[in-house]
């Protein structure tokens, strides 16, 4: 799938669409979400034009992926929910209702979450 440079994150870091950022730099940015599905949600993305999940693992350079592991774990711990725990998750293609094709991290927390996914049907 070819990346979309019109899709809502590209115009977010290009300035175009405002955001609430809680993380920037060189390679990550993050920011709320605009449709909270928990107490926290926190989107982190690469700077990088990446797809998804399976696009950033092939094709970032390895200080691209460092920087967004490092930059995720350290905005959790800046988000204040190290000590009672989050969850990390990113969807990938039709399956998981990716709905931005521009990689992301969701970050959830502040609340209890219950157990993994609820699917469609089984
Ligand atoms: P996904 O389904 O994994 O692609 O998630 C996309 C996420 O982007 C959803 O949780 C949306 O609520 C969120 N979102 C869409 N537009 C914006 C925006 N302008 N600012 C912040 N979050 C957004």
């Amino acid at each position: 799938m070819a990346y979309d440079p019109n899709n809502i994150f590209a115009r977010i870091l290009r300035g175009e669409i405002p955001n609430q950022t809680v993380y920037e730099d060189e390679h990550v940015l993050a920011f709320h979400d605009i449709n909270p599905q928990a107490k926290v949600h926190v989107l982190v993305i690469p700077k990088g034009a990446y797809v998804s999940f399976a696009d950033f693992s092939q094709n970032a350079s390895p200080e691209e992926i460092t920087a967004f592991v490092r930059a995720s774990g350290r905005i959790a711990q800046d988000l204040g929910v190290e000590a009672d725990g989050y969850r990390i998750l990113s969807n990938h293609g039709v399956d998981a209702a990716q709905e931005v094709p521009h990689f992301h991290l969701h970050l959830f927390g502040g609340q209890r979450l219950g157990r993994m996914i609820k699917p469609l049907d089984s």
